[in-house]
């Protein structure tokens, strides 16, 4: 008999059930098939479909285009300045040779070509660049999917060189005030204005953001106007700017304070709607500031009583750049080569921020 060799379980009442063994053996294998499917679709998914990454150091952005793509890799492309030619991968990550899935980025850093400054002024130790190939340029764009010249940066050079100090609402509907536009600080051994400075700075970075196809608008191009905070946020405004930068110096009764810092908006009843986008570009600003500079990071702070920032319906930062109130930061402040650092951090920052396009 069949039945005597299968387990039985006998239940409370006498009666027995037989346990259908066989069907228990179809079960596991079936589970076992499944089991192997699942095994060979992980090797085929994690295993086989990994390639090498080619090595696109010293090739040019088309080509490492192309290179990745034949492998099924994309590219995650970021730009620094760099003595290579305009173009050219300067770094890769993961490195040649590595595997990566099919499907997955590599970052590349792209030369920008050497750093730019104003070539009347050019300090020996910088180089000046060649003269940019414009449509290559465009091309690269091209392959990137990016269109610079569809940014707008807005430029605010701090104070002017008369002070108006009758008052504006600090933000749209306020009962609360302040000077339309403050007097600025002051060179503590130099007597340089800040005003004069930050003007300075602020033609240099247009100059340089120009050259890479970002609109530039200014709030002003000479000393002498008279033009309201809130006036400045709204010529921001109108231009629809994707980053409104107002550029300052820092001043402290405390001579020994320096540095930089960068101030961003508040969460107020003005500013919600910028804020991440202010706060993103404060980061990255001060950041890139600091590194090219080498002044003491003070960190970004976010300010609800800013007229500038209250008007403002574009993202703003206010980078606060060393300090005149400083004897060894004002004589820095008034050196050409110090201004093109400044210009050269603010610039790396700006179009950072802008190629995240948020
Ligand atoms: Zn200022």
């Amino acid at each position: 008999m069949k039945r005597e060799f299968t387990p039985k379980i006998k239940l409370r009442h006498g009666i027995v059930i037989y346990r259908r063994r066989r069907r228990w053996w179809l079960f596991g294998i079936f589970a076992l098939l499944i089991l192997l499917a699942f095994g060979f679709y992980y090797i085929y998914t994690n295993v086989s479909v990994s390639e090498a990454v080619p090595n696109l150091v010293g090739k040019s952005l088309e080509e490492s285009n192309n290179l990745a793509a034949q492998e099924g890799f994309k590219l995650d492309v970021s730009k620094e300045f760099d003595d290579r030619s305009e173009g050219t991968v300067i770094s890769q990550n993961p490195k040649s040779g590595e595997l990566l899935n099919r499907g997955g980025a590599i970052l590349v850093v792209v030369s920008r070509g050497a750093k730019r400054v104003l070539p009347e002024e050019v300090p020996t130790n910088i180089k000046s660049l060649p003269p940019t190939e414009s449509e290559a340029e465009e091309e690269d764009d091209e392959v990137l999917g990016i269109k610079s010249s569809e940014w707008v940066v807005c430029i605010d050079p701090g104070h002017q060189e008369h002070a108006n100090i009758s008052p504006e609402p600090i933000g749209p509907g306020s009962t609360t005030t302040k000077e339309k536009c403050r007097g600025g600080a002051t060179g503590i051994n130099s007597g340089t204005s800040e005003y004069k400075i930050v003007l300075q700075i602020g033609l240099k970075l247009k100059d340089l953001l120009e050259k890479e196809g970002v609109k530039v608008v200014m709030t002003r191009t000479t000393n002498g106007v008279d033009v309201s905070n809130a006036e400045r946020a709204q010529i921001a405004n109108r231009a629809n700017a994707d980053l409104f930068v107002r550029i300052h110096c820092n001043g402290s009764s405390n001579i020994s304070s320096s540095g930089i810092m960068t101030l961003y908006p508040s969460r107020n009843e003005w500013c919600t709607p910028i804020y991440e986008r202010s706060k993103k570009a404060a980061q990255i600003v001060q950041q890139e500031l600091v590194e090219e500079c080498k002044r003491q990071d003070k960190g970004i702070v976010s300010q609800g009583d800013i007229t500038g920032f209250n008007w403002s319906q574009v993202p703003v930062i206010l980078p606060e750049i060393c300090f005149l109130s400083n004897s060894e930061e004002d004589v820095l402040l008034n050196k050409e080569s110090f201004q093109n650092e400044v210009v050269l951090g603010l610039f790396n920052g700006i179009m950072k921020y802008l190629e995240l396009r948020i």
